[in-house]
């Protein structure tokens, strides 16, 4: 029986991965705030920058937030530029 209203929900539990939609696993912090499972932001950031690569190469190396498009500074496929919540050994140099 839930509680009426629910205000005891933990927020980082609540949240629910824009890519997978579950609960983030190894929640990873974006520098434009969004919170995404460790994996899924590797693997949309990756997939972006591969399709990006073979439309313009120039950009290859701009890493964007799967979810609203921004920038990510300082990616570098291995944790850069993204701030681990839940820290994870390979996601760490
Ligand atoms: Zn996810
Ligand atoms: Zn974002």
């Amino acid at each position: 029986m839930p509680a009426p209203g629910g205000d005891t929900i933990d927020p980082l539990s609540a949240y629910t991965c824009p890519i997978c939609f579950c609960p983030p696993t190894y929640a990873t912090l974006t520098p434009c705030g969004h919170v995404c499972c460790g994996e899924c932001i590797f693997t949309a950031v990756k997939t972006s920058l591969a399709r990006t690569m073979g439309m313009m190469p120039r950009e290859a190396n701009l890493a964007r937030c799967p979810v609203c498009r921004a920038t990510i500074p300082g990616w570098d496929g291995k944790g850069g530029g993204v701030i681990g919540l839940k820290p994870r050994t390979v996601l760490s140099l």
